[in-house]
């Protein structure tokens, strides 16, 4: 008997754990030993977890053995509440807090109680994959807005706009960004509020990488911004704490929640499906939240992470005709080679042949929904010398395909 996968699945992709790492494991399996800058988990780049969130998960253990509320246990949630209020949120209550397995769990959730089949999600480009991958999975069209290289990588408001029909519920925006490290300022996020406003858009902002920001870049909330707007604010433990392994996050909604609670009820409903949240982890978002953010000694000058970062984009801006723009924040960069110099017709072989040649694992652009195949993402992750090897192996590929 064949067993075929759903149809609701013919247009589902998450390429940063797709093919090209199959082959990766296989070459491990092999023997080889194999450089791999394609996942933004900060655990095996030696980052420790701080030692009061462990603690305090360890503390509760003995306690977290039952099932919790739904939504998540409620000091953890009066916490998330405490945060965003002091963030310049407004009006927001216990209630209006969902935690869950990640932010992950939390995209799928919110996008299944939304969407009916064929309505429009307005989601970037490039994007994180699960944002589009979960529109499709829910049975909505994604449609990418692009986000501008030359300007930073800042989104496109023109295209924005030109995107929008009668079917388009909603607006994704991820700022942090992953991949490009855009951080949107305070003019921008008004914009886009300006936006869903006139066009009577539901707000998905995915602030996962809301504390890693480099050189000074402040991160907004666009839910501070624009308190008018029914907007859905996801974070979690993952990045900024560093605990992607606890399976850790939340969903804040805030803005005219009685125009939306029969939204409300759908994602409680399927809060209710799933149960609870992994409750030990769930202990973890009090001391997260309310503890000393170890995150900053690692973005600051002389950080970590910002060294990492600035070795990345020197090192890739030195390779003739790559060219890498600076993220703010966040945990990767976004180089592109210039197609004159490199002429790719298919990004994804193109990482299967670095992966074979020099057994270096990076994600191709359009993995990311990315239209053109002349983009690639490295996680900053890794130790500088390690950054260094890896792009030595990747400008030593690239002297085999130039024109
Ligand atoms: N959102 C963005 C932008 C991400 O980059 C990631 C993970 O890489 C996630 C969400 C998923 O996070 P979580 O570990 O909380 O599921």
């Amino acid at each position: 008997m064949r067993v075929k996968q759903s149809d609701k699945l013919a247009d589902v992709c998450y390429e940063i754990r797709g093919p090209v790492l199959k082959r990766a494991k296989q070459l491990e399996d092999a023997g080889h030993r194999v450089l791999k800058l394609n996942i933004g988990n900060p655990a095996p780049f030696g980052f420790e977890a701080p030692p009061e969130i462990v603690q305090d998960v360890v503390l509760n253990l003995s306690q977290a053995h039952g099932y919790s509320d739904s939504k998540g246990l409620l000091s953890a949630r009066r916490a998330v509440v405490q945060h965003y209020e002091e963030q310049g949120f407004r009006g927001l209550d216990v209630e209006d807090v969902f935690l869950g397995n990640g932010v992950s769990e939390l995209i799928v959730m919110t996008m299944q109680a939304l969407l009916n089949n064929g309505d429009e999600v307005l989601i970037p480009a490039p994007d994180y994959p699960l944002w589009t991958a979960a529109v499709s999975l829910s049975g909505g069209t994604p449609v990418h807005y692009l986000c501008d290289e030359e300007d930073a990588w800042q989104p496109s408001l023109q295209d924005m706009e030109d995107k929008i029909t009668p079917r388009t519920r909603a607006l994704v925006i991820i700022n942090p960004n992953n991949p490009t490290g855009a951080v949107y300022s305070p003019r921008t996020l008004e914009k886009i509020a300006e936006l869903a406003r006139r066009h009577g858009l539901l707000v998905f902002s995915d602030e996962i990488y809301d504390r890693i920001l480099y050189d000074g870049a402040v991160h907004t909330s666009i839910a501070a911004l624009a308190p008018d707007l029914f907007c859905l604010t996801f974070s979690g433990l993952s990045k900024s704490y560093r605990v992607a392994g606890f399976r850790s996050g939340w969903v804040v909604l805030s803005g005219p929640k009685l125009e939306a609670e029969s939204y409300i009820e759908g994602i409680e409903v399927i809060a209710n499906m799933r149960l609870c949240p992994n409750a030990p982890a769930q202990h973890a978002i009090q001391a997260a939240l309310g503890g000393r953010q170890s995150i900053r000694e690692l973005v600051r000058p002389g950080g970590r992470l910002l060294e990492q970062r600035d070795r990345t984009v020197k090192l890739l801006n030195d390779i003739p005709g790559v060219s890498c723009v600076q993220p703010q924040g966040a945990l990767y960069v976004f180089p592109r080679l210039d197609p004159l110099a490199y002429p790719i017709a298919d990004d994804m072989r193109f990482c299967l042949d670095l992966l074979e040649e020099q057994k270096l694992l990076i994600v191709h652009g359009t993995g990311f929904n990315w239209p053109r195949p002349d983009h690639f993402r490295f996680v900053t992750l890794p130790h500088a010398e390690v950054l260094e090897d890896a792009i030595g192996r990747f400008s030593a590929f690239l002297e085999t395909r130039r024109t």
